[in-house]
This record gives structure tokens, C-alpha cells and sequence, in this order.
């Protein structure tokens, strides 16, 4: 008998990723084979992305390539969460009704059920084929580690809520559980995602569960604090600047986890704040982050931006600028405002061209370069530790990261061999190295390599 395949198309954000990862690690406990084309797979499973207009689009052109190349696909993810415009349940239904089977996200349980109708699952599961930390997307070296799904704000021009439910934590032994397994797995570095990561435990009542038979409070700081004995990098994305953030800067400022803070501020001025319906809207965010900087001297902050939100004035907006000039934030992106279907701030009064919205998207990004070049340049002469993520094989040179660049959003580092050295340094992809870095750029550096770090 041959073994059941299962397709899988894997679209969307760090969080839609673990969601594939379950899947697959579930597919594979379970005896499937997983391939990576759709000729050898008896079905697909599409996980999809609804986030803005053209992550639908793509989302639904995938699912379409499915079905033409394949015929017999499953769907899940935010965009199955969506509903349909003429009365269907889901607009995926709606526009390829061929599909098998439609889910929302974090429905590995439901993904499992419908494989099982139409693809039955096989006698005799080989469950210990599966290594302990689970079937991952990401490189070996570093891994997304999600601590909650849902979020309970409700920023206007969101509709993951409506998607993805009210904040759900996972127990804290169950979060450490699965970094623990990652790290002997050979991880290098873990990234912390979720919604919201500072809210983490909010849901639970900071209820206390066990780590290696220890109390311990499913809470943020708590958390981090366990993260950071496991020796290995720890990266904080989706903070928000609420005052409990200060009771991990010890931390950040003695080592033990990265100093680097993904902060999406979205706007300054506190009325464009309101409007967004903003989590920490009324933080004195400067403060707040001179207060970190003072702190942890070598913070590196990223950020997000949406320029031109309905009814952003000329004044609103150039306290943005104002705000960037004063925050010297170090990455930042910056989207014009678009409006996603079904969110309330579409209703808001003042919306703003397309041409406005691009324009002021741009300006930021045009006011920040320098910025980014001149937080950059702060590296230029420091000896530091770099992770190697891989090889430029044109360019004869090894490509990794500070503790201030995080995987695919942020620089990287072309490190090359010391022309003053005549022995070439041994540094293997996953592995640590210290390098003098000698160079900087718009969002890159240039090393030179002094040691491999002993693993
Ligand atoms: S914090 Fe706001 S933007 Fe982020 S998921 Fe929640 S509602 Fe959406």
C-alpha cells in the first residue's frame, strides 16, 4: 500500500507559519508523507492569509493553482475565516466551490478532521519518525515560538479579531516545553510572536502553571525570564509599549536577551491613535523610549507605520515625522493606509486619496533613511556576535545577522575572511561567530570575521 500524500502550500505571516508547522507535525505523527508538489500529493492543504486585499488576492490564486493542478484541496488559515458576499459561509466556498473543506486558522484539530474524511489516514503510524521538536519551515537554526493566538483589542483597521477570536494564552509550561525541545533541537535563536506578547497570560489571569516542576506565572515578564536561561537568542516581536515592558530591560541590559524590541507604534499623534482605536494610546511614547534607551543603551527598536489613515491632517501627520526625528527609531516600515474589507475604520470620515496616502508613505520612508543609516553606522568599529543564516556563493562571502536584525524584516551582514589573517576562520551556517564589523550601509553591514564561537 503507498503511503497517503498531503500537499501544502504555506502562505502568510510568522503566525500562519507555526499554524502550518502543527499541521505538518500532526501529518507526520500521524504516517502522511508531505510533499512539496502538488503531482505526488492525493491532496493540498492551502494555508491562507486574509490580512489585506492582495494577501486575499494571492490567497485565492494559490488555492485556484491547487485546485487546476491538483483537484482535491483543503483549505485553512484567516482567509477561511472570511465570509462570503452572497450568503456563503466563506467567500473561499464562494469563489472555488470545488474546494473540500474550509477552516479558519489555528484549526489544526479541523484540518486533521477533513484530511481524515478524504484522504483516510494510514494503519500504522510511524509517530516515531517525528522529531520531538516537531516538522518546522524555518531554517534549523532558528525558530518561531508562538505564546497566544487572538487579540483582544480592536484597532480599527483590523479584522484578525474578528478572525482569530479574543486573546488565548498557552500555559507557560507548555510554551517552555516547546522552546526547550527547539533549543536541544539545535535552535540558535527563538522568536517570540503572537499579537499582542505583552498582553501574554491577560486571559489566564496570570494563572501559575509548572516549569520543570517550578511555579511559575503564565505572565510576559515571567516568561521571558524563563526564555532567557535557555542560552540562546530570545527576540521580543509584537511588544506593546505598556509599563510592565520595563520588567524585562534588566535583561535585555545584562545579556540574556536580545536588547531589541519590535514595537508597532502604527502613528504619534494621540487623535490618529484614537481613530485606530490603538492599544498604549495614551503613552508618552518618547518617553517611554528614552526611558528604554537610558536603560539598555544598545536597544535596537523596530517599528511600524500606516501613513494617511482617514482624516490624518497635514499637522497630524508632520507630528509623525517630528516623532521619527525625535524616537531615532532603528528599522522601520511604513505602509500607506488601505482598507481592508470589513474593518470599522472604513466607516471613519476624511479618507484620503490613494495618491495623498502612497505620498505620505513615501515621505516617511524618505524622512527615516538617514535615520536608519545613522542608527546603522553606531555598529561600524564594534566586535560583535553574528549568526550565520548562509553562504553568497557569488560573492565568496557568509551571510548573517547582529542580536539587532531579525530573520527576513530586518539587515544582514556580509561577513568575509580577514585579509590579515592566514588562517581561514571554520564557520558553519547556524553557528556564532565574532566579527569586527567595518562597514554599514542604508540597512546593511560589512564584517570581517575574527572567531567561530565554540558551540
Ligand atoms: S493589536 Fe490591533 S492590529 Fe494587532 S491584532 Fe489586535 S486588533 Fe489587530
Amino acid at each position: 500500500m503507498t503511503t497517503p500524500t498531503v500537499g501544502f502550500v504555506s502562505l502568510g505571516c510568522p503566525k500562519a507559519l507555526v499554524d502550518s508547522e502543527r499541521i505538518l507535525t500532526q501529518l507526520r505523527a500521524e504516517g502522511y508523507q508531505v510533499s512539496s508538489s502538488y503531482e505526488g500529493a492525493d491532496l493540498v492543504v492551502v494555508n491562507t492569509c486574509g490580512f489585506i486585499d492582495e494577501a486575499v488576492e494571492e490567497s485565492l490564486e494559490a488555492i485556484g493553482e491547487a485546485l487546476e493542478e491538483n483537484g482535491r484541496v483543503i483549505v485553512t488559515g484567516c482567509l477561511g475565516a472570511k465570509p462570503g458576499t452572497r450568503g456563503e459561509r466563506s467567500l473561499v466556498s464562494e469563489v472555488h466551490p470545488k474546494v473540500l473543506a474550509v477552516t479558519g486558522p489555528h484549526a489544526t484539530a479541523e484540518v486533521m478532521q477533513a484530511i481524515h474524511q478524504h484522504l483516510p489516514k494510514p494503519h500504522d503510524p510511524f509517530t516515531d519518525l517525528v522529531p520531538p521538536q516537531g516538522v518546522r519551515l524555518t531554517p534549523g537554526h532558528y525558530a518561531y515560538l508562538k505564546i497566544s493566538e487572538g487579540c483582544n483589542h480592536r484597532c480599527s483597521f483590523c479584522i484578525i479579531p474578528s478572525m482569530r477570536g479574543d486573546l488565548v494564552s498557552r500555559p507557560i509550561g507548555e510554551v517552555m516545553r516547546e522552546a526547550e525541545a527547539l533549543v536541544k533541537a539545535g535552535v540558535q535563536e527563538i522568536l517570540v510572536v503572537s499579537q499582542d506578547t505583552s498582553a501574554y497570560g491577560l486571559d489566564l489571569k496570570y494563572r501559575t502553571d509548572f516549569v520543570e516542576g517550578r511555579p511559575v506565572r503564565t505572565r510576559f515578564a515571567e516568561l521571558v525570564e524563563e526564555l532567557s536561561r535557555l542560552g540562546v537568542w530570545v527576540r521580543l516581536h509584537y511588544v506593546y509599549p505598556y509599563p510592565h515592558i520595563d520588567e524585562i530591560l534588566p535583561l535585555m541590559a545584562d545579556g540574556k536577551v536580545l536588547p531589541y524590541l519590535d514595537v508597532p507604534f502604527q502613528h504619534s499623534h494621540p487623535d490618529v491613535l484614537k481613530r485606530m482605536k490603538r492599544p498604549a494610546s495614551g503613552e508618552k511614547n518618547l518617553e517611554r523610549i528614552q526611558q528604554w534607551r537610558k536603560a539598555v543603551p544598545d536597544l535596537t527598536l523596530r517599528s511600524t507605520f500606516i501613513a494617511g489613515f482617514p482624516g490624518e491632517s497635514e499637522s497630524e501627520f508632520s507630528d509623525l515625522l517630528q516623532f521619527l526625528t525625535e524616537a531615532q527609531i532603528d528599522r522601520l516600515g511604513c505602509v500607506a493606509y488601505s482598507p481592508v474589507q470589513g474593518a470599522s475604520a472604513n466607516t471613519l470620515p476624511g479618507a484620503l486619496p490613494i495618491e495623498v496616502r502612497q505620498e505620505r508613505a513615501d515621505r516617511v520612508m524618505a524622512h527615516q533613511q538617514p535615520i536608519s543609516e545613522q542608527r546603522l553606522a553606531r555598529w561600524v568599529g564594534r566586535r560583535t556576535q553574528v549568526l550565520i543564516d548562509g553562504i553568497d556563493e557569488e560573492e565568496g562571502v557568509l551571510v548573517g545577522r547582529t542580536g539587532g536584525d531579525a530573520p527576513d524584516i530586518d539587515g544582514i551582514v556580509r561577513v568575509r575572511p580577514d585579509p590579515n589573517s592566514r588562517h581561514p576562520v571554520p564557520v558553519g551556517i547556524g553557528r556564532f561567530a565574532t566579527v569586527d564589523i567595518i562597514h554599514s550601509d542604508d540597512y546593511d553591514l560589512e564584517a570581517v570575521i575574527v572567531a567561530a564561537v565554540a558551540a
